[in-house]
């Protein structure tokens, strides 16, 4: 079947990110509020137009599907989520990112839904400041978490950091000696204006060339052509299996060849990671119960109006 979502600046869209809650058992400092207010029931798409979305997606022609959140592990009943993603043979990769919080419960779940490729966020291996950075989270059960998804072996686990100035930045080395133990890849994720922080970013922020600087002063790097489709560059450290990724949000470099749209928890297809630019699918999903075509029709428009950039700066 020919791909049907290709949008103004002649990129086809293939990869989608879905949120499927705006709930986490963590508080992250650069992501949530302390006293977060979630939203009710019934503005969050149910599990079941969750899975009617990827069905419409997979039609026009998508064929990676990453599960993310807030926490995607905590959705009550996520388990017959990925199952019923797992029939859908027109996937070719199911993803997910996590907090790491549940997969010592759900890690098996996931192996037998098919999910190849988990990123798992670990700030911090200090258990003073992982609670610091996460308000409420607990490093011994990610640590947990991650060893036991470890030993259940998917094809590829990645870690996932923010690093804060004067917060964890410090820990750069004892991070990248972490996953070069258990020969995972780590990417450092630069901080975004997204979401709500109660730290002025511009004091926080620490740059990839910051990170890039420090690490080539202290481990033997190496930059790669190797690619995921996403904005990270790569650099593999000699003699170890880890590579090193650093994504940089600012950078537009990558918007050229895009690939991706992404939907909230509740309905609304944003058409850039970094741009408000959306189209609303709830009311569509609800309207027309029983008949795809309005929503197809939605999505195929859509692609007018993706953007040629984010405007993340
Ligand atoms: N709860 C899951 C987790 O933490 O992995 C999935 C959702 S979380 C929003 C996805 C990723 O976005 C995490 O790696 C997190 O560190 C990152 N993130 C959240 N807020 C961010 C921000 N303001 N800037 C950069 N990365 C951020
Ligand atoms: Fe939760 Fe992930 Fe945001 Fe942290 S980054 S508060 S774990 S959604």
């Amino acid at each position: 079947m020919t791909t049907k979502l290709i949008d103004q600046f002649n990129r086809t869209i293939n990869y989608i990110r879905i949120s499927v809650t705006d709930r986490c058992d963590f508080r992250c400092i650069y992501c949530m509020s302390e006293k977060m207010k979630f939203l009710p029931r019934d503005d969050v798409l149910t599990l079941e137009e969750i899975s009617r979305l990827a069905n419409i997606f997979t039609f026009l022609g998508v064929k990676k599907i990453r599960i993310t959140g807030g926490e995607p592990l905590v959705r009550k009943n996520i388990d017959s989520l990925f199952h019923t993603l797992s029939k859908n043979k027109s996937i070719e990769e199911l993803t997910l990112t996590t907090n790491g919080s549940q997969l010592i419960h759900k890690a098996a779940m996931l192996k037998e839904a098919g999910v190849k490729r988990i990123n798992i966020s670990l700030d911090s291996l200090n258990p003073l400041t992982f609670n610091k950075m996460t308000r409420v989270g607990n490093l011994d059960e990610v640590i947990n978490g991650i060893n036991h998804a470890l030993n259940i072996g998917f094809e590829k686990i990645k870690l996932n950091t923010v690093l804060m100035r004067n917060i964890n930045d410090s820990e750069i080395f004892d991070l990248t000696n972490f996953a070069i133990k258990r020969g995972l890849d780590l990417s450092f994720i630069e901080e975004m204006p997204l979401g709500a922080t109660s730290y002025e970013r511009k004091i926080t922020s620490v740059s990839n060339d910051e990170i890039l600087k420090k690490l080539s002063e202290n481990f033997d790097l190496e930059k790669t052509i190797y690619k995921t489709g996403g904005p990270a560059k790569y650099w593999s450290i000699r003699n170890t299996k880890t590579k090193i990724g650093l994504i940089s949000p600012h950078s537009h470099n990558f918007c050229s060849d895009c690939n991706r749209i992404r939907i909230s928890c509740k309905g609304e297809l944003f058409l850039c990671l970094g741009q408000e630019t959306k189209i609303e699918l709830m009311p569509l999903l609800r309207l027309f119960p029983n008949n795809d075509d309005p929503i197809k029709d939605a999505i195929i428009n859509s692609m007018k109006i993706k953007p040629k950039s984010h405007e993340l700066d």
